[in-house]
């Protein structure tokens, strides 16, 4: 793997666990940071669960089943 590879992955792994500390409180998951929580509607706050069309970037949300849930991608932002 390459440093630049290497990088990625803590920065990755910094928001994961930062994303799942902040689900433990919460008791569900929701990426959206704190800030804007307070202004985001909770149907706006989701940019790809449960929706038709991905919210950042209007591209079709793909869905595929994963140990037996839906989940939900954006293509253009997630893969
Ligand atoms: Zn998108």
């Amino acid at each position: 793997m390459t440093i630049a590879g290497c990088d990625l992955l803590a920065r990755l792994w910094d928001v994961l666990r930062r994303v799942m500390a902040q689900a433990v409180e919460d008791g569900r998951i929701i990426t959206v940071d704190l800030p804007d929580r307070l202004s985001t509607p909770e149907s706006q706050s989701q940019r790809a669960y449960k929706q038709e069309n991905c919210r950042n970037c209007g591209a079709l949300v793909m869905t595929s089943t994963v140990g037996g849930r839906t989940a939900y991608v954006c293509p253009v932002e997630q893969t």
